[in-house]
């Protein structure tokens, strides 16, 4: 075991923890950045469509917009201040991404490109606006590059390939982090005054997903197993546009540019479900509205897919019959959507701007996570009661400016705007803090643990596990879901968990480079994932964003506009050990500060 002492700690390295890595050292904290995976190849840099900020470089825009559409988008349940930060805030991280060197794309005067993009509007819903700022189909890959050189310039101090595993506590105060070595398989303890948690979203709980393989929830399971609860885990996001039966997301930006999806029988059917803003309704509308044609049999050939359809000549059909001016051409698409492209004809052997690309709806946004408030500090209660020393920002933070569901470019504006604060709240912190004694032997437990997984004699391997709990969840808790489903869910994880602790096997024993062993240890968090999304569902009885109940349809404000925080009991251990009845607190009520000074923020029923 070796032992590092660093005043804070940012723990992952996607946009989120580079941003405030970048913040931490600059605000003067002596900072280190631990990462599983080599900064670069984490999930950021996959990110296609755009990132939103109220610009108004093509059209007339203002971030009081911005927040309204995220409120509304969110279904209500965003907490509004949290929304207002956002936009307000996305306007110069945008600009400080620019100047740090970011190659957006480029209007013809030679402003920041933007395009449109789901659920985003002008005047509160009136129409469409552009809004993404964009470089082609990168973004998100030319923002992690951009971060990456900047905290090179900056000295950040980066433990790559360094997996962590667990998070030490003293007396209710964070003392530190603990994480083990890809390449020697010893622990390393770095004691600290912060931490800020930034490991991204979850989405390999599901079968169908837009997520990288690493995306396990480690950091979320981590402190929840440490006694955080965690906040709206039931609402997860499904991205209507995915290459069907793989999952690889096709960005929204293709709607943005005028593709439109059309079923079976060759009709363009978002018309009957947003009949305003059509195919750029937000995420949940549009992938129930895909489930539904295929439920009733409109799919493409009886199947479960519809198509996608972004050819220059139905687009211009539809711009000539919405009476607009603009045309595409295939030099467009081309220059526009290069990767998205080369994923169509490199997986699928179609060609995008000949022929329509076969989507189903694909898991990809977790919009729940740790409770932070909008400086990042981690909150634990109803009451926004602060952990000190305890951060997180990005996928697996839950603010919430997302509310129910996430709109399209937001996620993006979030790693930046929170990473940012989160990163000068951690400096200004570290100033006035102590460091927390270290206990004895801090790395016992989960020395036990992964012994444990290491020795065992069981005779499933984890993939087989996963495999049966990605297909449940799919089936039962995915874009529509009822009790009778959700409990079947539920309970298939809880004896998943069982058999995860009596009968598991992995093949390799060693130390260097275990993947394997990793990889179990990833399927607990997964599985802390599921079962804490199950019961959050279950609990929520009503239909809001991404959580569409078919036995309870309706939005209900009157008894919902609360959050959920799901938590273990106390003194239950803190690796997946049998399947304690989880608390379910939901106190928290939704921060509706903006609706109490504007009536355009109070709670309405969407209308598209
Ligand atoms: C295909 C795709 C396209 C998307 N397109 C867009 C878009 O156009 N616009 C938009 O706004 N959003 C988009 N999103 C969503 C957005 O990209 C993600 O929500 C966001 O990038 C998450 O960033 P993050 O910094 O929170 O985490 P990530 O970028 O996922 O990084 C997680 C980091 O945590 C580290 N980590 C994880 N576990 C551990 C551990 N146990 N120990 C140490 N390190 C760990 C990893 O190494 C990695 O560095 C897209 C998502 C996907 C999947």
């Amino acid at each position: 075991m070796k032992t590092h002492q660093f005043e804070a700690i940012v723990v992952g390295a996607g946009g989120a923890g580079l941003m405030a890595a970048l913040y931490a050292t600059k605000g003067g904290a002596k900072t280190a950045v631990i990462s599983k995976l080599y900064p670069t190849r984490s999930h950021t840099g996959t990110a296609q469509g755009g990132i939103g900020a109220a610009l108004g470089n093509l059209d007339e825009d203002n971030p009081l917009w911005h927040a309204f559409d995220t409120v509304k988008g969110g279904d209500y349940l965003a907490d509004q201040n949290a929304a207002k930060v956002l936009a307000e805030n996305a306007i110069d991280a945008v600009i400080e991404l620019e100047h740090m060197g970011l190659p957006f794309d480029r209007t013809d005067e030679g402003k920041i490109s933007q395009r449109r993009f789901g659920g985003h509007t002008s005047n509160f819903g009136e129409k469409p606006v552009r809004r993404a700022c964009h470089a082609a189909d990168r973004t998100g890959h030319m923002i992690l590059q951009t971060l990456y050189q900047q905290c090179i310039k900056h000295n950040v101090t980066f433990y790559d390939e360094f997996h962590v595993v667990d998070m030490i506590m003293n007396n209710g105060k964070f003392a530190g982090v603990i994480a083990l070595e890809l390449g020697t398989g010893e622990f390393h303890v770095f004691h600290a005054k912060a931490a800020l948690f930034a490991t991204g979203g979850w989405g390999r709980v599901w079968n169908v997903t837009s997520n990288a393989h690493s995306l396990t929830g480690d950091g979320a399971a981590v402190v929840y197993r440490r006694g955080i609860p965690l906040q709206d885990m039931e609402f997860y996001q499904f991205h209507p546009t995915g290459i069907y039966k793989m999952g690889i997301l096709i960005t929204e930006g293709v709607r943005g540019e005028g593709g439109v999806l059309i079923n079976g029988r060759g009709e363009r059917f978002m018309e009957k479900y947003a009949p305003k803003i059509k195919d750029l309704a937000s995420r949940d509308v549009v992938s129930r509205a895909i489930y539904l044609e295929i439920r009733e049999g409109r799919g493409v050939k009886g199947k479960d897919y519809v198509y996608l359809d972004v050819t220059p000549q139905t687009v211009n059909r539809y711009l000539a019959e919405a009476g607009e001016s603009r045309r595409i051409d295939a030099e467009t698409i081309e220059k526009k959507l290069p990767d998205i492209l080369d994923f169509c004809r490199t997986y699928l052997g179609v060609d995008p701007v000949k022929e329509p690309m076969p989507i189903q709806p694909t898991a990809h946004y977790a919009m729940g996570g740790i409770p932070t408030n909008v400086d990042a500090e981690v909150v634990i209660d109803e009451n926004w009661t602060v952990l000190p020393g305890l951060y997180a920002a990005g996928e697996v933070a839950c603010v919430s400016c997302h509310g129910a569901n996430r709109l399209g470019t937001n996620s993006l504006v979030d790693l930046v705007v929170f990473g940012r604060r989160g990163g000068m709240a951690m400096a200004d912190y570290v100033k006035r803090a102590d460091y927390a004694p270290l206990p004895a032997s801090p790395t016992a437990e989960i020395e036990g643990e992964m012994n444990r997984i290491r020795a065992g004699k069981g005779k499933t391997r984890p993939v087989e596990l996963r495999k049966i709990m990605q297909q449940v969840m799919m089936d039962h808790v995915s874009v529509f879901r009822e009790a009778k489903g959700m409990q079947q869910a539920l309970d298939t994880v809880r004896e998943l968990k069982a058999r995860y602790q009596t009968d598991l096997t992995i093949d390799d024993k060693g130390f260097q480079f275990n993947t394997d062993l990793l990889e179990a240890w990833e399927l607990g968090a997964l599985l802390d994932m599921a079962e804490t999304t199950a019961v959050s569902a279950l609990n929520r009885k009503e239909s809001r964003g991404a959580h569409s109940r078919e036995d309870a349809k309706e939005r209900d404000d009157v008894s919902w506009m609360v959050h959920t925080l799901v938590s273990r009991p106390a003194g239950t251990p803190p690796y997946p050990q049998g399947s304690p009845e989880l608390q379910l607190n939901t106190k928290k009520k939704v921060d509706l500060s903006l609706a109490e000074q504007d009536a355009r923020f109070v709670p309405k029923v969407r209308t598209y």
